[in-house]
């Protein structure tokens, strides 16, 4: 390893250490109440014995991709068990769920198509978006109201998805199946659905009438094996077959993983108490929780405890833990950040009073480790502003508005009865932004830039000139710094300049926001010229994930510019901002006034 990297990885290391997230892979020790093996297949007699027995018959290890030399019968005899179980016309079996989300949406969503995806959507379905080259737009989580007004806004050209989970993994709670399957219809749209934690707990079938193009299934979780299966027509599978990347390019799952697939396939259908079981344990659990003062959601053996901080997630855990009961905490990024919690499975085999023991230690290390104010403040469920995350306010380009929308949208905020606070995290040249944004908002003060550089240049320029370097994660440590010690408080961060400013050789301004991963409040000049840089923008956030919520057009009306950009742009609501004759609080407010800004969804993670 060079220098520079060996530190680079250190200095990550390091900024997950502080920020309470740095993992380490710890055995499986204690009671299980963590692993997804929900109806306790993967030790069952039956299912290891079926994959000995393909063992013996077809060796360790497939010999090769399905399409070369690796296509062998129990692959065939899984697929065609899951395909009967869950009544569609084919199945194909993939070495991961990972896998199978990223082979249907960068197959089957084309460029020209639309994914409507639920924002706490698990990191495959995101890294499938990210790799289909559809236009993604995020709703609220089970959010219907904005999933219609989504697809309402979309033009009809191209087709439309929506991309859900059947039981999202981390609360166990369900999508109103019915409502999405019916404004599906409407629309015309189709759905994938992600049936990781679903399988083997939901009725394995669905009305035929639901537009429900492709189905994942992972043998890893109830089934207790691994692997996964995508259902959907017999056409569907064989162009998943043709050109699926995940699946033409990498070797076919093990023989014996297909061979206990397909016996663990026939032991759930014919076993249905299994699943009763484990949601009669999950349901007792609630309520003992729920006795105790501790209210936990869902609906599937998922029992959601969430506690706010990590810290005091994981001390609650540790101390379960340390009763013979492995629960773990789940962290950010896997949940939003302020509602690390535990995750806590129930299984089919738990008996009654390992639940209430369970119930009992929970509670009990609750109490030892009670909410600090701090966490009250950050997950305290606030009804009118359920989300405190930061609004990052970029630009096309320098000199577009950049300062007076920041203020604008303090004034917003402070009119929603938010407690808004500003930073420009880098500044290069005379700080002249802050100073601006606390006389036109009224705020009274803000904290200093994180990196503040004389040079009125882009950053790279600036800091060279210092003889510095300014390095992303520097600047977010600072900024998240500032956001945890406040959390209660709405963060306007204002960019400096555009999405791609170079902030040093390798690092550039995308970098800090793929870290911050907050939504972007976009401004752009309203007249010629500007549709290009708007639209070269969007493209760069939507490579990177990131999410644009406004975008706010400043100067004269354009409206040929406007009817362009609503026709293109759909879902993101776009605002003209007039030039201010007189620039003060007042007028902002008067403007604000007649021109409320639209609805833009909080945003959780
Ligand atoms: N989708 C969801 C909802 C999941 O929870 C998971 C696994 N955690 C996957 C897909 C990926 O499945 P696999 O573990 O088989 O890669």
């Amino acid at each position: 390893m060079t220098g520079t990297f060996a530190q680079a990885v250190r200095e990550e290391l390091a900024l997950w250490e502080a920020a309470g997230l740095r993992r380490t892979l710890a055995p499986p020790q204690g009671r299980d109440f963590t692993s997804n093996d929900y109806l306790g297949l993967s030790k069952d007699p039956r299912v290891v014995h079926a994959a000995k027995e393909a063992l013996e018959t077809w060796g360790a290890g497939a010999p090769a991709a399905r399409l070369l030399r690796g296509d062998l019968p129990p692959h065939r005899e899984a697929e065609e068990e899951a395909a009967r179980w869950l009544g569609t016309e084919a199945a194909l079996l993939f070495p991961s769920g990972w896998q199978a989300n990223l082979a249907v949406l960068s197959t089957l969503a084309r460029e020209g198509d639309h994914l409507f995806s639920d924002q706490l959507n698990h990191a495959s379905l995101i890294d499938g978006c990210r790799l289909s080259r559809a236009r993604v737009q995020v709703f609220g989580h089970h959010d219907l109201h904005e999933l219609e007004n989504q697809l309402s806004a979309t033009p009809d050209s191209g087709q439309q998805w929506i991309l859900l989970e059947r039981t999202w993994s981390m609360d166990g709670d369900h999508p109103p199946l019915e409502e999405i399957a019916e404004l599906a219809l409407r629309h015309r749209a189709l759905i994938h659905l992600d049936e990781a934690h679903s399988a083997g707990l939901l009725p394995p079938k669905l009305p035929h009438e639901w537009p429900v193009a492709t189905r994942m299934f992972t043998g890893g979780k109830s089934l207790g094996v691994g692997g996964a299966f995508v259902c959907g027509t017999r056409e569907t599978i064989d162009l998943l077959i043709n050109r699926a990347r995940p699946f033409v390019f990498t070797t076919a799952p093990p023989p014996a993983t297909a061979a206990a697939l397909a016996e663990a396939i026939r032991i759930v259908q014919r076993e249905p108490e299994r699943a009763e079981r484990a949601l009669a344990a999950a349901a007792r659990l609630r309520k003992k929780l729920a006795a105790g003062g501790l209210a936990a959601a869902g609906e599937s053996p998922i029992v959601p405890v969430t506690l706010g901080s990590e810290e005091r997630a994981l001390a609650v855990a540790e101390a379960v833990r340390s009763q013979g009961m492995d629960v773990r905490a789940v962290r950010p990024p896997t949940v939003p950040p302020g509602t690390s919690r535990l995750r806590v499975v129930c299984h089919s085999d738990h008996e009654d009073e390992e639940i209430d023991a369970l119930a009992s230690s929970i509670l009990e290390a609750v109490d030892r480790f009670p909410i600090s104010p701090e966490t009250r403040i950050a997950t305290a469920p606030n009804p009118s502003h359920p989300s405190t995350q930061p609004w990052v306010v970029c630009g096309t380009d320098t000199g577009v508005g950049k300062t007076v929308v920041s203020a604008l949208l303090v004034r917003h905020a402070l009119r929603q009865g938010e407690s808004p606070s500003y930073l420009k995290p880098v500044q290069t040249g005379p700080d002249s932004d802050t100073s601006e944004v606390l006389r036109l908002s009224g705020l009274e003060a803000a904290p200093d830039p994180v990196v503040s550089l004389q040079l009125p240049a882009s950053v790279d320029q600036a800091a060279d000139e210092a003889g510095v370097e300014v390095r992303v994660e520097k600047v977010h440590k600072g900024i998240r710094s500032h956001l945890e010690n406040d959390p209660g408080r709405r963060w306007v961060l204002e960019c400096a300049g555009g999405i791609l400013v170079p902030f040093s050789e390798h690092e550039d301004q995308a970098d800090l926001l793929a870290l911050l991963k907050a939504p972007l409040f976009l401004v752009a000049r309203s007249g010629l010229g500007t549709l290009n840089h708007i639209l070269l923008t969007l493209e760069a956030v939507r490579a990177r994930g990131l999410e644009a919520r406004l975008l706010f057009l400043v100067g004269e009306p354009h409206p040929a510019n406007l009817a362009t950009l609503t026709a293109r742009l759909p879902g993101l609501p776009i605002i003209q901002v007039p030039l201010f004759p007189s620039l003060d609080p007042a007028s902002i407010d008067a403007w604000l006034e007649e021109n409320p800004l639209p609805e833009f969804s909080p945003i959780r993670l």
